[in-house]
């Protein structure tokens, strides 16, 4: 296929958040497509309006929006085969559906769903195999008096006995009968039409080259197989992919892995480690290689590594590779990713403070979470009252100490290493070393006797702050006299 008509889109229905196991199928075909340099397309399948949740749609396109996956097309920024939303679809469906009528591969049913459940229930209370009930398919003149009766009809389509073939691009060629399907409802007779006639309908005009969905759509195939028959096109490339259970397997729930994707944002995960992980859980790499960045996952992408049975959940190592993806960011792309984090703690950090912080924690934590943490708490104004670390503080040695560190930071250049050694050159002239000489200083700092290596401690802060915790402890520089 050339690479350009690669086209793949994720279908969600607007019911509720994204999880770990939908967002698995976005981030698939978004890797999908842009490695062959194709289209990714988001469209929202809400026909189903009692099931649809306000508020849903805008959490999905933030959720895609955070793990980075951009969309060519989508109900926001609209594209040449819109509107992305099937319930302002509903003419699309009605004229294709009529179009099947017209050829006579679909009718007009007029039996309620309560009458054909009578039916069933009739034949087999009778002993009789419920079989086919197609009545409506030879309706011709009383098919009038029927509508008159104020009845609207289903559309649905003629299904004929006999095998329905489709390969799927893990499981291989598959086969059923047409007879166990049924002549299957394009549109209700509300004018809604069913998931599998809007699915066929809308990945036709899309254009969708691959349909990669979990393998639960497995079922519904060979009824969309059948519409694409009868609608004279050649179906997609079906790639169904295996389910994802929950840590210690079963089914994701809403407290292991069906929580919205959200919550991983809110937990501090970093995001191209979800779609890292996501990623390893649906298909390895050829190296063998665990931690991937994006554009490795983009260039190594490769449907026919993934794996054919279930996936299970493993939060742990999610979280191993958002500290692997944090030691891999550039502080300055990292001070970026902790805004958010940092900001509703009300620390007064400006880009330069937190760029300094990202450099000196980076690469000790896993969660952006922790980091903000960290950072917050260092920012804070440091509260000296721990009796311990007060007596650090009034210790013969401190008050000198603290003047050496005045004294070698106020000119020192701002960097990690400098200012340790800086400090200890000023401390060795001073005759201040070691304990005596880091203690104080740490406490000045921070409140406490221990922490983070005191040179990164001092460069994180910034000068400014340095030198007024110090002297805030009681440091007097030489210029004080
Ligand atoms: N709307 C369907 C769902 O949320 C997806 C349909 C499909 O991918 O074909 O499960």
């Amino acid at each position: 296929m050339a690479e350009s008509a690669v086209r793949t889109r994720f279908a969600p229905s607007p019911t509720g958040e994204l999880h770990l196991g939908n967002a698995r199928a976005a981030i698939l075909n978004w890797l999908f497509a842009r490695h062959h340099g194709g289209a990714f397309v988001l469209r929202f399948e809400d026909t189903d309006v009692t099931r649809n949740v306000a508020g849903a749609e805008t959490a999905i396109l933030e959720s895609l929006d955070w793990l980075g996956l951009d969309r060519d097309e989508d109900p926001a920024r609209g594209g040449a085969y819109g509107p992305y939303r099937q319930s302002e679809r509903y003419a699309i469906y009605r004229e294709h559906a009529l179009g099947l009528v017209e050829e006579g591969l679909a009718f007009r049913c007029y039996c309620t769903e309560a009458e054909r459940a009578e039916r069933r229930s009739a034949a087999v209370a009778a002993g009789d195999p419920p079989g086919r009930d197609d009545r409506c398919r030879a309706l011709t003149g009383a098919a009038a008096d029927l509508e008159r009766e104020g009845r609207t009809p289903a559309l649905r389509l003629r299904v004929e006995p006999g095998p329905v073939e489709f390969r799927d691009r893990l499981k291989g060629d598959l086969a059923i009968d047409g007879a166990d399907l049924g002549d299957m409802v394009l549109l209700r007779a509300d004018d809604r039409p069913t998931y599998n006639f809007a699915v066929v309908v809308d990945d036709i005009l899309m254009r969708i080259s691959h349909v990669i969905r979990g393998v639960g759509h497995l079922s519904n195939t060979p009824k969309q197989v059948l519409l694409y028959r009868a609608l004279g096109v050649e179906p997609p490339e079906f790639v169904h992919i295996p389910t994802v259970l929950a840590e210690g397997g079963g089914k994701l729930s809403k407290r292991a892995g069906a929580e919205g994707l959200l919550n991983y944002r809110e937990q501090g995960y970093h995001p191209d480690a979800v779609v890292n992980y996501l990623s390893l859980l649906s298909w390895s790499s050829a190296s063998g290689e665990e931690f991937l960045r994006i554009p490795e996952l983009l260039a190594q992408i490769d449907l026919d590594r993934i794996g054919a049975t279930d996936a299970v959940l493993d939060l742990e190592k999610m979280r191993w590779l958002s500290g692997q993806h944090v030691r891999a960011e550039s502080p300055k792309r990292l001070a970026r990713r902790l805004v958010p984090y940092v900001e509703p703690a009300g620390a007064e950090l400006d880009g330069a403070d937190l760029q300094r912080s990202a450099e000196v924690i980076g690469h000790r934590i896993e969660l952006l979470t922790e980091a903000a943490d960290e950072i917050v708490g260092l920012f804070r104004e440091p509260d000296r009252d721990d009796p311990e670390a007060r007596s650090a503080l009034d210790a013969p040695d401190a008050r000198p100490a603290l003047g050496v560190a005045h004294d070698a930071w106020t000119t020192s250049t701002w960097e990690r290493r400098v200012l340790k050694k800086s400090l200890v050159a000023a401390g060795e002239s001073a005759g201040v070393r070691g304990r005596s000489l880091f203690q104080p200083v740490r406490v000045a700092l921070t409140g406490r006797l221990r922490g983070p290596e005191l040179a990164d401690v001092a460069y994180a802060l910034g000068r400014k702050r340095v030198l007024a915790r110090l002297e805030s402890a009681g440091a007097r520089g030489k210029t004080d006299g």
